[in-house]
């Protein structure tokens, strides 16, 4: 069984560009667009000789009670359930909002392992990118551009050691 790594965040963090990145496939849509990406999405990564499943999500609207937000969080929760290993996407350019702390208390229930992953963080310091976001106490977060690459391949190797 390969092991299985989902994508969460809230809209426009970067989930989509980290997938294709992973996958290296242009399935999933990424647009300025917040919301686009509707479907949970899967499609198949691989780091050396370690296969792996990645699935992305259209972005978690945890307060949503109707409509097509209603089921993205559904089918976020289902991607969720379904996962070894949960990234958790932030924006490090947009600092912390008070949806990801929505998302960290829903995740926080949900009994996976979750790395804290900071996106957009080419050409910042560590220190300065990440400063806001220990507040969620998800401990050191994960620092990558999902654009640029910057730390991709370390992170998914801890993703898949923690899996
Ligand atoms: P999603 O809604 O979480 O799937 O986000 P997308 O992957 O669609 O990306 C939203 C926007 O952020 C797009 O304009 C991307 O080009 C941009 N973006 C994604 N990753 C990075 C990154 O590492 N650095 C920068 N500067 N922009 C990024
Ligand atoms: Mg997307």
């Amino acid at each position: 069984m390969k092991p299985v790594i989902a994508l969460v965040g809230r809209p426009n963090v970067g989930k989509s560009t980290l997938f294709n990145r992973l996958t290296r496939s242009r399935d999933a849509l990424v647009a300025d667009l917040p919301g686009l990406t509707r479907d949970r999405h899967y499609g198949e990564g691989r780091i050396g000789e370690r296969p792996f499943l990645v699935i992305d999500t259209g972005g978690f609207e945890p307060v949503a009670k109707e409509g097509i937000m209603k089921e993205m969080a559904a089918q976020t929760k289902q991607a969720v359930a379904e996962a070894d290993v949960v990234l958790f996407i932030v924006d490090g350019r947009q600092g912390l909002t008070p949806h990801d702390k929505t998302i960290t208390d829903f995740l926080r229930r949900q009994g996976r392992t979750v790395l804290l992953v900071v996106n957009k963080s080419e050409g910042m310091k560590y220190t300065s990118v990440t400063a806001d976001f220990y507040e969620l106490g998800m401990g050191d977060p994960y620092v990558i551009s999902a654009a640029h690459g910057d730390g991709v391949h370390d992170l998914v190797g801890e993703a898949l050691d923690a899996a």
